[in-house]
């Protein structure tokens, strides 16, 4: 497959240690940028604040670093950041795109199990789409900050994934401002990868369902749409997400039960045909091997 232009990047959240889904999507998002002799960015996703634990960013850097994974120029941080997705916003404001929001989750939960046309479950329905201004200075007045949305109208958004094939979505009007005054995570991803020139964005499956609403921004927005591969997850046993109750998850654990870090990653080469049973490639080998056609579309379940 030939990829012009295929900056690509890994974009952990520090949220928590990297699983071996989360260094799998990583391993796999430097073979496709590496195998095109592209570049590879890291950029740390930290404006989540009530999310974001301290020392993990670094843990992520070095689990990566111990795969062999290297990464051109600095790693940038999102909450280094603030004035690029102030801009942006402020450019959807101009454009009139916007609308205050005071709903709490709890009515947004409310209000999305009810149908509503064509919008998936859960999407939001629009309730604060139409206030009236004193709608909205009562909301004001009753302390309530509000989010920020933009509208969407329902559209439906379709991209052609590199994995997945055809994927389409109806858009709800998304929250590009959170009620804490954060730029949401939608929104934020697409402005950085516009301006840090990614043009292949490499990520895990579960968040294919929400790339129709950064496109739906990006077209706001006048920004081009990169290209696409969303890749399977890692299942524990039981077929759910892999997490911490699955056992022996991340690479410190992995290492702590006698593995060394090119073992990982050869178990997690090998689960997408990269690596033959008992063997431990190189990672210029992996490179060499790898091809994105043939990488498997079904999620790895771990043994
Ligand atoms: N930071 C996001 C996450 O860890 C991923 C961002 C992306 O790849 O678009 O879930």
């Amino acid at each position: 497959m030939e990829i012009a232009n295929a900056t690509g990047r890994y974009a952990p959240s520090p949220t928590g240690t990297l699983h071996l889904g989360n260094l799998r999507t990583a391993l796999l998002a430097w073979l496709f940028a590496r195998s095109q002799g592209a570049r590879f960015l890291v950029r740390i996703d930290d404006l989540d604040t009530g999310r974001v634990r301290p020392g993990v960013a670094e843990q992520q850097l070095a689990d990566l670093a111990a795969l062999g994974l290297d990464w051109d120029g600095p790693v940038v941080r999102q909450s280094e950041r603030r004035e690029l997705y102030d801009d942006a916003i402020a450019r959807l404001d101009e454009g009139g795109q916007l609308y205050p929001c005071y709903c709490t989750r709890a009515e947004i939960r409310q209000a999305a199990s009810a149908p509503h046309g064509s919008l998936p479950e859960g999407a939001y329905p629009g309730t604060c789409r139409e206030l009236t201004a004193a709608g909205r200075a009562e909301r004001e007045a009753a302390g309530r900050p509000p989010a920020l949305r933009l509208r969407a109208d329902g559209a439906s958004v379709a991209f052609t994934d590199r994995l997945l094939g055809r994927v389409e979505g109806v858009v709800d009007d998304l929250v590009v401002r959170r009620n804490d005054g954060a730029p949401a995570y939608n929104l934020a991803v697409v402005v950085d990868d516009t301006a840090q020139g990614v043009r292949e964005v490499v990520r895990g499956a579960d968040l294919a369902e929400t790339t129709p609403r950064q496109l739906h921004v990006a077209a706001r927005l006048g920004l081009p749409a990169p290209g696409y591969a969303h890749v399977p997850l890692v299942l524990g046993a039981d077929g759910a997400r892999l997490a911490k109750r699955h056992g022996s998850v991340t690479l410190a654990e992995r290492i702590a039960a006698g593995q060394s870090p090119a073992e990982v990653r050869a178990q997690l080469a090998r689960s997408v045909g990269l690596a033959a049973p008992q063997e431990t490639p190189a990672l210029d080998e992996l490179l060499h091997r790898f091809d994105p056609l043939t990488l498997p579309t079904e999620p790895m379940v771990l043994a």
